[in-house]
């Protein structure tokens, strides 16, 4: 009785079609395998299927990164950036008028100074938005660190404010401890460029009051409005710029308690008040600058952070373990990269799937993570202890550098073996490779005639088991199966 085994390959026609759809950049090849013609020549009754036809969707990878996570807050966080910019161009139309109307060149001052708000408010919003945009061809890990550059960008100004109201105030008192008073009277007419020291005019007190105050609120609710929305996004630009609110509204506070000194006839009020201002802003835009440049440099997300991230990721079925969990921010987005740890004897697909989900799991729980990079690592603890000796595992290093082993060689001393030692009784189907601690263990899958009985056919696999191993003495276990039912096509992407 003579046998013939075909390989499935060899007559499955693979058709690969590519749909590109709107949605994403992943092609779906559709894998459509047509007419899987398996049979025992001499025997026609057990053929196994005539038509088989399958559809697999693929999908292939871009550096294995799925976007499927979108800021849900996105929206309302800009409209923050917008609030923001249409006060300081309120502000500053509302106080050209009314210097306008009124003469009063301080007020006038003061709308210079809400124009230069306007102008880094502009910039704020700019670099959030120009993060938000979404990855290209010129920034594959997409846009985040312009928000960090705006963070950054609005730290200096805060450091330079702190800078120049600390100038003003020191300068101030130096006149104060050593001149008489009219020098004090001339040196509050040097204004710095954004020293946010606004001038109040008491020619127009009434007005430069009621525009200073309204001015102070609208600052002070901007800072507490932003500042939430900064922590709950987690964005350092939003922090950034919620000081820089508060640092107008701290520095009209100033001019008030200056004004209110000096009708009171307290002039160290006004030095004293801005010092302590000038402190205030100064820790703000250090603390904000140094974030900026924690982000910029890939510093290390703390450990504390993490843990939840860990705990999601150990919680997914399918996963044994988890290491080498590091991430970086890039403005309000977290970059994640981890490897997790599947049943070793697990398929491909299968491990890819515990992948997804875990993938799936973060972005449910945790919606500032905008991407996560998983490495699959098989478990190695599966192992008995009694194989764990034999292997002599203990010093083995987890990343083993000689499992590259030639499968070609492997698979040709199987059929040879196989075909020669036992060419009436068994057939090779398929062999799967397993490479553990850089050992090769091997599933030989045969087919044999149906008229064996179970009791031969295991004997003549332990039999075909030790030559395959004397064949191939780099293998270090071999497990010989009986096919028995419909097989598992193999496919061919071509
Ligand atoms: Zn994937
Ligand atoms: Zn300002
Ligand atoms: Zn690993």
């Amino acid at each position: 009785m003579g046998f013939r085994f075909r390989n499935i390959n060899s007559m499955c026609r693979t058709y690969i079609t590519r749909v590109s759809s709107q949605s994403n950049n992943y092609y779906h090849p559709i894998i459509q395998c047509q007419s899987l013609n398996f049979q025992f020549q001499n025997h026609p009754s057990s053929v196994c299927s005539n038509q088989h036809y399958l559809k697999i969707p693929i999908r292939w990878h871009l550096g294995h990164s799925h976007d499927h996570h979108q800021q849900l807050s996105g929206k309302d966080a800009e409209n923050i950036f917008r609030l923001g910019l249409a006060s300081d161009v309120g502000l500053a139309a509302g106080k050209a008028l009314t210097g306008y109307l009124s003469g009063s060149t301080a007020i006038i001052a003061d709308a210079a100074h809400s124009i230069s708000d306007v102008v880094l408010s502009s910039i704020a919003l700019w670099s959030y938005k120009a993060a938000k945009a979404p990855k290209d061809k010129e920034h594959p890990y997409g846009h985040g660190k312009f928000e960090t550059l705006g963070a950054l960008g609005i730290s200096s100004m805060l450091l330079a404010t702190a800078g120049g109201i600390a100038w003003h105030a020191l300068d101030l008192l130096l006149d104060l401890l050593s001149a008489s008073p009219e020098v004090v009277g001339q040196s509050s007419a040097n204004e710095h460029v954004h020293s946010h020291h606004h001038g109040i005019d008491m020619q127009h007190p009434t007005l430069a009051l009621t525009v200073t105050i309204l001015s102070i609120s609208v600052k002070e609710g901007l800072y507490w409005i932003t500042k939430r929305a900064g922590e709950r996004e987690g964005s350092g630009l939003m922090k950034a710029n919620a000081w820089h609110h508060r640092a107008d509204a701290v520095s009209s506070v100033v001019a008030l308690i200056g004004v209110g000194g000096s009708i009171l006839g307290v002039k160290f009020l006004d030095p004293l008040a801005g010092l302590v201002v000038s402190g205030m802003i100064l820790k703000a835009g250090l603390e904000t600058g140094y974030q900026s440049v924690l982000e910029l440099v890939d510093a290390a997300i703390p450990a504390e952070n993490l843990m939840p991230i860990r705990e999601t990721i150990l919680k997914v079925e399918g996963v044994k373990g988890c290491h080498r969990l590091r991430g970086r921010r890039a403005g309000s987005s977290l970059y994640l990269d981890v490897h997790i740890v599947v049943d070793p004897f697990s398929s491909v697909s299968a491990a890819h799937g515990v992948g997804e989900n875990v993938r799936h799991q973060i972005h449910k729980s945790h919606p500032e993570v905008s991407e996560v990079f998983i490495h699959i690592d098989p478990a190695y603890f599966q192992f008995s202890p009694s194989t764990m000796d034999q292997l002599g595992l203990e010093g083995c290093k987890e990343h083993s550098s000689n499992i590259c082993v030639d499968d070609l060689d492997i698979d040709a001393v199987v059929y040879n073996t196989l075909s020669t030692k036992f060419p009436e009784k068994m057939g090779v189907e398929r062999i799967t490779h397993h490479l553990l601690h850089g050992k090769i263990l091997l599933e030989v899958e045969v087919s044999m005639s149906p008229d064996t009985s179970i009791r031969d056919a295991m004997k003549v696999a332990e039999e075909a088991e030790k030559e395959i191993m004397k064949a191939a003495p780099n293998v270090f276990q071999v497990s010989v199966k009986l096919r028995l039912g419909r097989p598992i096509p193999e496919y061919q992407l071509q």
